[in-house]
């Protein structure tokens, strides 16, 4: 509420501790609490989206006792790679559509997987995460989200799918270039 700065009433700039100044025990914070929540399951590997998630997804994999963290790669071309799996992604904040990738080296049909990302607005980044655990017969175990921004509907999506999912932060929307939270 603090830091946050709105900008066209629907995009939230956290780059003061989240984005591209880090806040190293907000992280750690982060990755105690997605490992509170999913801790019950048998979680293999953290999956994410470069370049934000993975700074998080290290302290979460660092929880769940140092299991490896993937993230898949931005490509702006399509460059035909047998050896990885792909979806399309179109980005919300960038108007654009890109492709992610996995090295199929890196995921498979042993994995149980959590994917985490650090805003959920239509869900695109998420889809194309399960899509690709789709492809390379992976279980998902669920979703973790640092920000949601519950007014677009990426919640609806991800649920649509019977995917289990957790947001810190849930966002109803913005008033005044002001941050109004979900209320539980
Ligand atoms: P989605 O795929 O759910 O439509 O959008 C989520 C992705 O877009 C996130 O990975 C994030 O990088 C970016 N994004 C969407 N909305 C915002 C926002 O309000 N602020 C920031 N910083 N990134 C956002």
């Amino acid at each position: 509420m603090e830091e946050g700065v709105v900008i066209d009433h629907t995009i939230l700039k956290v780059d003061s501790f989240l984005n591209h100044q880090l806040d190293i025990s907000l992280l750690e914070e982060i990755g105690k609490e997605f490992y509170t929540y999913f801790k019950e399951k048998k979680i293999t590997k953290i999956i994410t989206i470069e370049t934000s998630g993975i700074a998080f997804a290290v302290f979460v994999a660092t929880y769940f006792g140092h299991i490896p963290v993937v993230f898949a790669r931005k490509q702006e071309s399509k460059i035909n790679n047998k050896d990885c799996y792909s979806s399309k992604v179109y980005s919300f904040t960038k108007d654009k559509e890109y492709e992610v990738r996995i090295d199929k080296r890196f995921i498979n049909a042993e994995d149980h997987v959590l994917f985490i990302d650090d805003f959920l607005a239509n869900g695109q980044a998420i889809l194309g995460l399960l899509e690709i655990a789709k492809q390379a017969n992976a279980t998902v175990e669920g979703v973790g989200i640092v920000i949601e921004k519950s007014f677009q509907n990426g919640r609806k999506r991800i649920e649509e799918k019977e995917v289990d999912l957790y947001s810190l932060a849930r966002i109803k929307g913005f008033v005044n270039g002001k941050v109004v939270f979900v209320e539980e």
